[in-house]
């Protein structure tokens, strides 16, 4: 693969980063996946507009415009040939030049990586037609979930923990309700409404459940912003979970309970067919 670090084309083998780089040595970095579909980017605006609001939280300073970004990913698109996956990007504080707790200096250049993957099962893989299952962990993650940080330690645990249990996914819970899954956001559905917890600091602002929201405000779809239980899920008719990598994907199992018949629900189906479709028509 080529992958880009600060300014460069080069091979993977060839980049590298210092040992006191900020995201190495205290995951003081943002990040960002955008898909790919047919060779081109989806969501790319969102991706792109969370990320300014990711490095504003955190004070990053990094000097690439819109543009420039959309250059970058192009080109590593064309240098790769990816038609289908995505494209990870992540920008950490820069080299401090020691372990330090302060940031580094003013003007010290962020650490600017991008890289492409690619998922050949991204549209039809077994989990598309089985459909998930997800068991429930407690959300042990610090509490501003909105700022896509490399911070994913939590997440990679519970992802484990599913996995050791046989299982695919976890969910996590606070307070008695489900804040998000280990990477994607959460919903489900009851009758003809779509549930889905509420934007806040407790959960990441998902760019698939922004245009997801937005297909079903445009077809009239009854969507209620609520958090809700994993009883509630379990007495769903459906659930599902939204990510750029995974567009809409059915979950067929929550703690052990069996959702409807035990195979992707049609509301879920339906979705992801739309979300494919719209996100197809407006990739750049
Ligand atoms: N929530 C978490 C914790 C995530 O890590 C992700 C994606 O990585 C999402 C939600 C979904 O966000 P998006 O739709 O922007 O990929």
């Amino acid at each position: 693969r080529t992958v880009y670090l600060n300014g460069d084309y080069i091979p993977e083998e060839e980049a590298q980063v210092s040992i006191f780089d900020r995201g190495f040595v205290m995951g003081d970095a943002v990040y960002e996946v955008t898909c790919v579909l047919d060779g081109k980017l989806t969501d790319f605006e969102g991706h792109m507009a969370r990320l300014e609001r990711s490095l504003r939280e955190l004070q990053i300073t990094c000097d690439i415009s819109r543009d420039e970004w959309l250059a970058i990913h192009r080109k590593l698109l064309e240098l790769n040939g990816l038609t289908l996956g995505g494209v990870y990007l992540q920008v950490s504080r820069g080299n401090a030049g020691d372990r330090d707790f302060h940031f580094p200096p003013a003007g010290t250049p962020p650490t600017v990586v991008l890289y492409t993957q690619e998922h050949p099962d991204m549209l039809d893989g077994p989990k598309v037609t089985k459909g998930v299952r997800v068991i429930s962990v407690p959300d042990l993650r610090w509490h501003r979930r909105d700022i896509k940080t490399v911070q994913l330690l939590w997440a990679s645990i519970a992802k484990m923990t599913a996995e050791q249990a046989g299982k695919d996914d976890a969910w996590f819970v606070e307070d008695g309700f489900v804040t998000e899954g280990s990477s994607n956001n959460c919903y489900i559905v009851k009758g003809d409404t779509i549930i889905t917890r509420p934007l806040s600091n407790d959960i990441l602002h998902g760019i698939t459940r922004a245009s997801l929201l937005k297909i079903l405000a445009e077809r009239q779809m009854k969507v209620e912003e609520r958090p809700f239980t994993i009883e509630d899920a379990q007495g769903a008719d459906e659930a599902f979970y939204t990510s750029a990598s995974s567009f809409v994907m059915p979950i067929v199992e929550v703690d052990g309970v069996t959702l409807g018949d035990g195979m992707p629900g049609p509301v879920a189906q339906r979705l992801r067919e739309i979300y494919i479709d719209e996100a197809r028509k407006h990739a750049i």
